[in-house]
């Protein structure tokens, strides 16, 4: 709606504007052919005095010569005279040359008949005046258009003796401009066209009917009025709508400038459609620039309008997916926050596992001490009281006489005694904790030191070990004292469970391979129940029992694990339990 007003409001402005053009290209160009107009006016109208001037001066001269002045002096000869003058308005191209009386008889012609002339206001003037007369008119008989002009004749003494009268065919004259464009036409003082370029104006008058003189100077002539003509004034200027025929313009420009000299009025009419076309084709010219302008502007404005709409959306969408991407991110990096804490906490957490474990580990061992420490005094002091026999004897040798014996009792006191020294390196390696995490460990090696602690207690409660050490070292991934503890465990179990059994039999088998296997089964009662025994603190033994805290098999457990391997326990069909630790061969890519 608003667009459609500011088109009309526009397109008013655009008519505004083009008129404004139209009349200022018009007035302009009205000015212009007026002024060229008056140039060809003066032109025209000079031309036509000059023409006539002609005729005046060859009347004057005329009047001067000796033997016209002699013929109106009654001396001359008149057939002489004439022929004079016929010869001049041959040479001259006058129409008719007189000389004329006082009386105004007609002594001499350059034609054929010698006549009296009426009387007229010029030859008045010619002949009572002694003034040069003029006159216009139109020869009854033959229609010319004569121009007149009368010179007075004087005497030796002075006066008034005749006058030479020339007359010029004011036709011929015309007949020089009779093809110019612009319509030139000379009025006389009655308002007569008298000459003109346009033949259908002649003899028009403007002010009609014509009254005294003006009837009287054309006799018999047809003098009609001048076509109706509206004029108006335009930019200064007086023009004219008429309708006079085909050659007349339809609206023009009327110019008129006063000839004196010949008594007469030049008059011009310039055709103005020139000027309006041109003025028309300068309006169109405005408007149709105005509009090219207006469009230009208008498509402009709108592709404005569309890329200001296309800015706006991708703006709000751009915006849109800020504010997700910046609610996703805020929720993102929330969550990355808590993560983060829990990570911590975990490892926190592990950390104190790790260290709990460990801690485990350590009460673990403590136990086993404990509960070996009967076995260990027994494995001591057996030794020891050996050593004290040996050396008993070994000085009753000496006191005999027989070193060769006490040699030998001695030898049996060294061995006791790196015996002892063997047994309390393991119990102190067994006691310490262990930092290195895993490494290459000979299964072989850490059963027989768990057997060699043990011995005592297998001697002791009647139990037959059946064990073949492995014939080559059988390295496995673990710890050493760790994987004692988790074989002293097993083997003490074991020595438990066989307590109330008859047969009394243990045996302890390394399978190499991958995994390497290792078994301890003995003939036991068997395991109550074996989903169980890996959970913490589940015992049938005892409370109050040294022996029985329900996490023997549990720490074992979880040391196997962290070796990477795995460790079973059930019932064998034939009766008792068996045990199976499964662990990775240590191989050089684990050393590397
Ligand atoms: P504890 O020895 O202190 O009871 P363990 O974790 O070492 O704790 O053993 C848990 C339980 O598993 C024992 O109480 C026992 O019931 C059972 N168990 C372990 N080894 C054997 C075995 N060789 N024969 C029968 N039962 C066993």
């Amino acid at each position: 709606m608003n667009r459609i007003v500011a088109a009309l409001i526009y397109l008013l402005a655009v008519a505004g504007f083009s008129g404004g053009v139209w009349w200022f290209a018009l007035t302009s160009d009205l000015r212009a052919l007026a002024q060229r107009g008056e140039a060809d006016l003066s032109v025209a109208s000079d031309r036509l005095v000059g023409q006539l001037q002609r005729f005046r001066e060859l009347a004057v001269l005329l009047s001067d010569h000796p033997q016209l002045m002699a013929l109106l002096e009654g001396r001359g000869n008149a057939a002489w005279a004439s022929s004079l003058l016929r010869e001049t308005a041959d040479k001259t191209g006058s129409l008719e040359i007189l000389v004329v009386a006082a009386g105004r008889q007609v002594l001499a012609s350059s034609g054929s008949a010698a006549h009296g002339l009426s009387p007229a206001p010029y030859l008045q003037r010619a002949l009572g005046g002694g003034a040069l007369g003029t006159d216009h008119a139109v020869d009854p008989g033959t229609g010319i258009r004569a121009f007149t002009f009368a010179a007075p004749v004087f005497s030796a003494q002075g006066p008034v003796i005749g006058a030479v009268i020339v007359r010029a065919n004011i036709g011929a004259i015309e007949a020089e401009w009779r093809g110019d464009a612009m319509m030139v036409a000379f009025t006389d003082e009655f308002g007569v066209v008298f000459s003109t370029n346009r033949s259908e104006l002649l003899f028009r008058a403007r002010n009609m009917p014509l009254t005294g003189q003006g009837a009287a100077a054309y006799p018999g002539v047809d003098v009609r009025a001048f076509p109706d003509v509206r004029p108006m004034a335009l930019a200064g200027l007086e023009v004219w709508r008429l309708d006079a025929g085909r050659y007349v313009p339809r609206k023009a420009i009327h110019l008129t400038r006063p000839l004196p000299i010949i008594g007469m009025t030049g008059e011009a009419l310039v055709d103005i459609a020139p000027a309006t076309q041109l003025a028309g084709w300068q309006a169109l010219g405005a408007a149709a620039l105005g509009l090219v302008f207006g469009i230009s502007v208008l498509v402009l404005l709108d592709r404005r309008r569309a890329l200001a709409e296309r800015l706006g959306l991708e703006a709000a969408a751009n915006a849109r997916l800020e504010k997700r991407v910046l609610e996703r991110t805020s929720a993102l990096s929330a969550a990355n926050l808590a993560l983060r804490r829990e990570v911590d906490e975990r490892i926190a957490a592990e950390v104190a596992l790790k260290q709990a474990q460990s801690d485990l580990i350590q009460a673990g061992k403590l136990s086993a001490l404990g509960q070996m420490s009967a076995g260990i005094s027994h494995e001591l002091n057996q030794p020891l009281m050996a050593i004290s026999s040996f050396a008993e004897n070994g000085a009753a040798f000496l006191e005999r006489g027989r070193p060769e014996k006490a040699g030998e009792t001695l030898h049996r006191i060294s061995d006791m005694a790196r015996r002892m020294g063997r047994i309390i390196r393991n119990l102190r390696a067994f006691a310490r904790q262990e930092v290195q995490s895993v490494g290459p460990v000979d299964l072989g090696v850490v059963v027989e030191d768990v057997l060699e602690l043990s011995q005592g207690r297998l001697k002791r409660e009647g139990i037959a070990l059946a064990w073949q050490p492995p014939a080559q070292p059988v390295i496995v991934r673990g710890g050493e004292v760790r994987l004692q503890q988790v074989v002293m465990n097993l083997v003490s179990n074991a020595a438990d469970a066989m307590e109330g059994s008859k047969v009394r039999r243990l045996t302890v088998t390394i399978l190499p391979g991958k995994p390497v296997v290792l078994r301890v089964a003995d003939s036991g009662s068997g395991i109550a129940a074996p989903d169980r025994i890996f959970d913490p603190f589940y015992s049938t033994k005892e409370v109050g029992r040294s022996e029985g805290m329900g996490l023997g098999l549990s720490i074992s457990y979880g040391i196997v694990h962290g070796f990477g391997g795995v460790i079973r326990g059930g019932n064998a069909p034939e009766g008792g339990a068996v045990f199976t630790v499964e662990l990775d061969p240590f191989e050089q890519e684990d050393a590397a």
